[in-house]
């Protein structure tokens, strides 16, 4: 719960102001970014990417090691400020939001000068023929400049942090918008990569609300923007970014599907579904949020599952290990979940389990919650479900179970469970989303060298892994003539000569077979040479 009016930034004394929501206790308070330094800090950004870039990437590595370190080193802060913003249990401020980022970061590191080596062009079968020529290609990887990063609060430092240590190493700067309801975890972030030396200004942090701050860095001419939140926000965004021609990357919302064949371990599927839909109290975009169950063995499942949700424990996990599920992140939320399981409930859902807020505590607190006779068509099982709230479908065949997968407006993750790995291999290629799962489900946004993101409506583009790294750098193709003719056939003015010297070049290259060209270019070798 922040004091979210924050649309006076340009008065320059906007505060956040920060509650934690396991406890409704004040955490602390943050001044906005007044929105006319923002050009001054981008600016300033750019210069200290210079100086980055101008090191060498055993240099840039070391420092980026340094951070890992202090991130180490910092924990216990690190930890403590997660868990006041967000209200998570510790093992989640833990395993969700540091090792994901530092595994991210060890990624980063390990490739920092493997991913910056030129790469020299195959040009295929036209190969022997611009070798005649005296040409090549080479595909040279060099920083786009100051990446502008917008991000939510459900992994305060998870996701900032992997996407800034990506961008660093990619030898970029970046300008950080964080949630409204985490800046601290962003402050004490930044502080880390600051005591670790990098170039002052190469990390920056900007404060304030969405529609003010966060617009104006999209149109700060920044050189990319990766934005992570819901669908609707990033519509916004993307238009913006429309207007000035900034490329994004967008990693929104997710309806992830689970489905479960009648061969697969059910006990191991239902541990996995549980935490699966109620990790984060179910605000994590690749949240299992539709379990497509066998119907020979949905019956077992759903009693399994009930039985193992009824022992979760919900509270404030922050000095108690057994609790499990945290608070949502608002009293909004909270009511967005209650007219979910009202609406599931009208439409003809069952609620197997939970369905109510916590009245007993005093934060944003949700019972853990299975709906059950969901059919395709209903709002639980179509818009994405921000908290912790699972629908549960019966199918009959696998061609059944893939339709229902893609019948959704998003595609982030999914996951197909079976004791049949070719049959697990051979669905998981037909399902939608950007990073499939066999006999597991969720965890591999803590995987830092695959890549993560969506399509359809969970968006585009891809953070970490190798194809993370290219969405940071521009690829440029260097291309050398070594200059042995004294001119191209193309080259104006032209002649009869040129015309058929060209129509020969098309058939030489093009017609027959791949290794005829060759043969066919040698009397053109003798045309160009003459021509002057
Ligand atoms: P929001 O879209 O509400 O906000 C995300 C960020 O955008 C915040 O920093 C917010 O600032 C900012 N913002 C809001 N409006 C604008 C605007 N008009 N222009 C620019 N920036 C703006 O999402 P939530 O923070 O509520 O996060 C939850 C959503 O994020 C869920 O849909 C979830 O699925 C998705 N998500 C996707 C992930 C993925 O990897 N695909 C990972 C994690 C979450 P402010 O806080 O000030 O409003």
């Amino acid at each position: 719960m922040t004091e979210n009016d924050l649309s006076n930034s340009s008065a320059g004394d906007c505060r956040i102001k920060v509650f934690n929501p396991a406890t409704l206790k004040l955490v602390g308070e943050v001044r906005c970014t007044h929105i006319d330094n923002l050009a001054d800090i981008v600016a300033s950004a750019r210069e200290a990417q210079r100086e980055w870039y101008a090191l060498t990437s055993g240099e840039r590595r070391k420092v980026l090691l340094r951070t890992q370190a202090n991130v180490l080193h910092s924990k216990e802060e690190l930890i403590k400020v997660i868990m006041a913003e967000t209200g998570k249990p510790r093992i989640e401020a833990i395993g969700n939001d540091i090792m994901a980022g530092l595994s991210v970061g060890d990624y980063c590191i390990d490739v920092i000068e493997s991913n910056f080596q030129e790469r020299k062009v195959d040009y295929g079968r036209l190969g022997t023929a611009f070798k005649f020529l005296g040409r090549r290609s080479f595909i040279s990887p060099r920083p786009l400049g100051v990446i502008g990063i917008i991000s939510p609060w459900n992994y305060p430092f998870g996701i900032p942090y992997s996407q800034t240590i990506m961008a660093l190493a990619a030898g970029n700067a970046v300008v950080l918008k964080p949630s409204s309801y985490t800046p601290m975890t962003a402050s004490l972030m930044k502080e880390l990569f600051d005591g670790s030396g990098v170039p002052e200004g190469l990390v920056n942090v900007v404060y304030g609300s969405g529609g003010t701050v966060g617009k104006a860095l999209i149109s700060s001419g920044v050189d990319r923007i990766i934005f992570t939140g819901s669908g609707e926000t990033g519509r916004q965004v993307m238009s913006m970014a429309a207007q000035t021609l900034t490329p994004v990357t967008l990693e929104l919302g997710g309806k992830d599907p689970m489905i479960v064949l009648p061969d697969a371990d059910i006990e191991r599927a239902v541990k996995a579904a549980v935490w699966g839909s109620f990790v984060n109290a179910g605000q994590t975009c690749a949240c299992v949020k539709r379990i497509y169950v066998h119907e020979k063995v949905i019956e077992g499942f759903a009693r399994n599952m009930v039985n193992r949700t009824s022992t979760l424990k919900i509270g404030d996990g922050s000095s108690d290990p057994t609790v499990s599920v945290g608070p949502l992140i608002s009293e909004e939320a909270v009511a967005e979940m209650e007219r979910t399981v009202a609406m599931a409930v009208g439409q003809g859902g069952k609620v197997l389990i939970g369905g109510s807020r916590v009245k007993r505590l005093n934060g944003h607190f949700f019972e853990p919650t299975i709906i059950g006779d969901v059919t395709q068509d209903m709002e639980v099982c179509q818009n994405e479900t921000f908290g912790p709230i699972v629908a549960l479908l019966p199918f009959k065949t696998e061609e059944e179970a893939i339709h229902f997968a893609w019948d959704n407006p998003h595609a982030l993750t999914a996951s197909v469970w079976t004791d049949d790995l070719r049959k697990g291999n051979e669905i998981a290629r037909r399902l939608p989303g950007g990073t499939v799962m066999i006999n597991n489900c969720l965890y591999t946004y803590g995987l830092g060298a695959t890549p993560w993101g969506g399509s359809k409506g969970s968006g585009f583009g891809r953070t970490h892994g190798e194809l993370g790294f290219m969405e940071l750098v521009d690829s440029q193709h260097i291309h050398v003539d070594d200059g042995r003719y004294p001119r191209d056939l193309w080259w104006s003015p032209y002649d009869k000569e040129a015309l058929d010297g060209v129509e020969q070049m098309m058939d030489g290259l093009f017609k027959g077979r791949p290794s005829e060209p060759a043969l066919k270019l040698v009397g053109l070798r003798k045309l160009m040479r003459r021509r002057d």
